[in-house]
This record gives C-alpha cells, structure tokens and sequence, in this order.
C-alpha cells in the first residue's frame, strides 16, 4: 500500500491547534479513484469531544461581544486566502472526494469562500427593532446561540464546513465540525485558515469521526444548535436526539428531485440541465434532478441529444483538469448505485446507456440513463446518490404536477419551459424548498437553500440563514409608573 499523500499534521483541530489522541478507534481516508489511503486518522475519544466543547464555550463569550464589524472582517480575510490557495485545497479536496479537479476548481474551496464572505459582509448589518409601546417601548436584540455543533456530508465537505462556519460565526456563535468520516481533510484546512485570518482559539473546531460523535455532538447540554447535512435516516435520528434538549436543529437532508420539461424547452439547455442535475459529482449531489419528466412531444428528440451528450462525457482520473467525471466516493456508495441499476433493469426500465461500472480499479460507475421510467420503480422513488438519470414521460401540466410532488422528498425541482407564465404557476405548486426556471442546481450563497417535507427544514445561506443561528430576545421598556391592581 502507498504511503499516505494527504496525512494532516493530526486529526483533530481543537481550541486553535491540531490535537491527536491515538485512543480514538483508527480509521483510513481514500483515494477513490485508485483505492489508496491518502490518510490515517482516528476518531474523537469522548475526552476530546469534552475538550472541543469546553473550548468553543470559553470562547463564545468574547466573540459574542465583538465587534460585528470585526467578526465579519476576519471571515472575509479567511475567504481571501481560501481564494489564493484554491489550487491545493482543490486537489486535496479532489484526492477526499474524487471528485475531478474541473469541478473543484470552481464548486468547493470558492463556493466556501463566497459564504465567508457573504456572511462577513453581512455581520456587521444584524439588528433588532423598536417597537413603539405608547408610553412604553420594546425593542429587540438579536443574539447568537452559543456552541453550535456541525455535522457533514461527504460529497461537498469543504462547502458544507463553510456554510455552517461562515453564518455561525458572523453572528457570535462558536462551531464544533465533524465532517463525514469518508473526507475528514478539507475541514482541517479551513480550521487552519481561519486561525490564519485572525479568528480566536476555540470558535471553530473539527473533530473526526462517525456517527457515535456526531451522536454525542447532538446530545450534548453544551450544544445550543445543530445543523446536519446528511441522509434522511441520519436526520430523523439527529433531529429526535436534539428534539430531547429542545435543541433547535437545521436539516439539509436528501432528495429526488423533479426536473420537468416541457414541449417548448430550449432542447440543448434542457439537455444540458438534466446532465448537470445527474451527473456533476459523479450523481453525488442531494438536489439532483433525478427524475426527469418529459413532455410526450418532446420524448424522442430529447432523448437523442441526452445519449449523444452523456456518451460522449469523459470519465477518468480526476486529477486530470480535463476529466469531466471521476468515480463514487467510496466502494460502499459504488455498490449501492451499481443494485440501484441493477433494480432499475428488473423493474422493467429501458436502459439506454451506461449501467456498469467503469474500468475494474477505482470507484466509477458509466453515467446510466434509464428511459420508460414510471412513478411507482424504486429508481423513481428512492435517492441513489449516483449517475443514474431516469426519463418518465408527461403530458399535461396537472398531471406533472402531481406526479412531480408524490414524494417524500421536496428539496428541489426545476422547470424548462420557453413559456415564463406556466413556468411561474409551475413552480408555485411545487412542493420543493429551491426551484429553477430554465437553469439546474446552482445553489449562490445569496440563495436561502433548504428543503421540504422528508429533505429537512431550516435554511443556509441567504439573508434566511440569520434565522438560524440567532435568536431573538424582547426587552420590554416600561417608561411610566407601574399600574398594579393592589
Ligand atoms: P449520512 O446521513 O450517512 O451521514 C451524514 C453525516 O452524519 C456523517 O458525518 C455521519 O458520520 C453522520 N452521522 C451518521 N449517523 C449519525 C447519527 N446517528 N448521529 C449523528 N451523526 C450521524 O449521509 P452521507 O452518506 O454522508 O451523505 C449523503 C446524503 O447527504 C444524501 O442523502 C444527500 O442527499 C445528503 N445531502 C444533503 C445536502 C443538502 O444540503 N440537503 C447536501 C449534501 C448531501
């Protein structure tokens, strides 16, 4: 086995420092292109998950009090020098993820630094209300949190870490960040740039590891908030176990998203659109646009181009910046995908290309399309997390609608349509948090971004984000005698 080619110093980034504690169970991160260990790190001990916390509490306290103006300056510095070394955390979040370098370099370290800056930005503009009383006032205050706990998905860790950070701290709170155990390395990176830029020991801390601590982060007295990003088992555990200390909670959970398009579409947008909701990341992404609903005139010609341009996408090593598509993030993911299509073909869809894995080393998985897909086959149901499109055909707008809402999930949907008046009712009737009218799966950091239904609840991003991490406190300002009746 080759040595490690990403080891961080050590696993865990507490109070303003690497920490070890070989006491924690071992456990390896890989390159899932060739199957080597780019790391060996080893998971939190609850003695260190004590330290985290007892660290992030001590230094909430001052943070709060700063300056906003202040907070919001360090975040922005730490977003500039995320933008210098773009180049090397995209490679190392490449060698996490596998993820082809074409897409890091522009969807992971920069859409981390666009939070920070965003909420750098916006730090210093929190305020609360005068509420006019008659002789009396109230007015309001909009406080942080306190210690809030993160908990990370695989396929954006470096976005995911910052879309937490980035709101979290802006507005007084600390952060305690566990990323999936699958790509444990870009938070380390960020914890490092962050005390570059000038945040305090204690505000943002990275402890490694699997559901246990992200367990023991959800439980904890100290935790004031939790925000995971994860699959909707993991959220319906998370979300009872915060429901126990009547912690508040954001959810950014799956999907399987509807993306509809109709007869007047632009063909090659719609192409285009169905390819970025099913294939960017490998299929690893929680809005895709997995079932794609056709209008029946549009069936053929659509279907065409869709094959023409998936063939021709080139899968490879992701460390080629002309690779368009690297493999799954681990074998586990791979496998699930691979029964997924195996499913899909025993169910009775027609595949029309792909449905095998890719090459016999490494994690990759042919971008697949499925075509005659109906509402009732598991691939239609069910989130693959993988590259798997699946084409179900439509043919009026009601019925659409329907078909497109009878789901559990509702974290997103997409509509092509040269038509602006049916794309607006369209999307109104949406049971989705996000909606794109002739676009897919851009998520700007100017967006609240979140789901319905089984997908979560509680926004990132946007100006909704505040909600989120701060809460409200009234003081009641009596300017009169006191009226007691005795
Ligand atoms: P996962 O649910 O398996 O794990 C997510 C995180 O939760 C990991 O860090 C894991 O260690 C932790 N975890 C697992 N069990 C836990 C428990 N009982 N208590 C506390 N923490 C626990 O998800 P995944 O496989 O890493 O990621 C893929 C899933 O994430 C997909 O369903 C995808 O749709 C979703 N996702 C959602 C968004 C979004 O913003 N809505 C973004 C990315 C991914």
């Amino acid at each position: 086995m080759s040595a490690p080619i990403a080891q961080p110093r050590a696993s865990h980034f507490i109070d303003g420092a690497y920490v070890e504690d070989s006491a924690g169970a071992t456990f390896e991160s890989h390159f899932a292109a060739t199957g080597e260990v780019i790391a060996r790190l080893h998971a939190a001990t609850p003695a260190l998950i004590d330290r985290a916390l007892d660290a992030a509490t001590a230094a909430q306290k001052d943070w709060a009090a700063a300056l906003p103006v202040a907070r919001g300056r360090i975040l922005i510095r730490a977003a500039q020098i995320l933008r210098e070394r773009n180049r090397a955390l995209s490679e190392l979040e490449t060698l996490d993820t596998g993820k082809p370098l074409q897409e890091t370099l522009v969807a992971d370290a920069a859409s981390a630094a666009d939070a920070l800056e965003y909420f750098g930005g916006m730090a210093a503009t929190v305020t609360g209300q005068t509420i006019p009383l008659g002789r009396d006032m109230a007015y309001t205050l909009r406080e942080p949190l306190g210690v809030c706990a993160g908990i990370g998905a695989w396929n954006y860790p470096i976005q995911i870490a910052a879309w937490k950070a980035a709101p979290a701290l802006a507005f007084g709170n600390a952060l305690v960040f566990k990323p999936s155990e699958v790509t444990p390395l870009s938070a380390l990176a960020l914890a490092e740039i962050l005390v570059e830029a000038g945040l305090p020991s204690g505000l943002f801390n990275v402890l490694q590891g699997g559901a246990e601590v992200g367990a023991a982060l959800a439980t904890d007295p100290r935790v004031a908030k939790v925000s995971l990003t994860g699959s909707v088992p993991t959220g319906r555990k998370v979300y009872a176990a915060a429901a126990e200390g009547i912690r508040p909670v954001t959810m950014e959970l799956g999907g399987k998203s509807p993306l509809i398009i109709f007869d007047d579409a632009d063909i090659e947008n719609a192409v285009g659109a169905a390819m970025l909701g099913n294939f960017y990341s490998a299929g690893q992404i929680c809005t895709n646009g997995t079932r794609v609903f056709v209008q029946k005139g549009l069936r053929a010609p659509f279907l065409k181009r869709l094959t023409e341009r998936t063939e021709a996408i080139r899968l490879g090593d992701p460390r080629a910046e002309a690779t368009q598509m690297g493999p799954l993030a681990s074998p586990a993911q791979m496998a699930k995908v691979l029964r997924y299509i195996a499913l899909g073909q025993s169910e009775g869809a027609r595949l029309v290309c792909g449905g095998a894995r890719h090459g016999a080393t490494g994690c990759f998985v042919a971008p697949t399309i499925f075509a005659d897909v109906t509402d009732e086959m598991a691939i239609a149901r069910e989130e693959i997390f993988g590259p798997v499109l699946s084409v179900l055909d439509f043919e009026t707008e009601d019925e659409v609608i329907a078909r497109a809402n009878a789901s559990e999930f509702g974290l997103a949907a997409g509509v092509f349509t040269r038509d602006l008046a049916r794309a607006h009712r369209v999307v109104a009737r949406l049971e989705a948090g996000t909606c794109w009218i002739n676009a897919y799966n851009l998520t700007p950091v100017e967006m609240p971004f979140g789901g319905v239904k089984a997908s979560g609840l509680g926004r990132e991003n946007g100006h909704a984000a505040l909600e989120h991490y701060t809460r409200v406190k009234s003081v009641y300002l009596g300017l009169g005698d006191v009226d007691a009746p005795y």
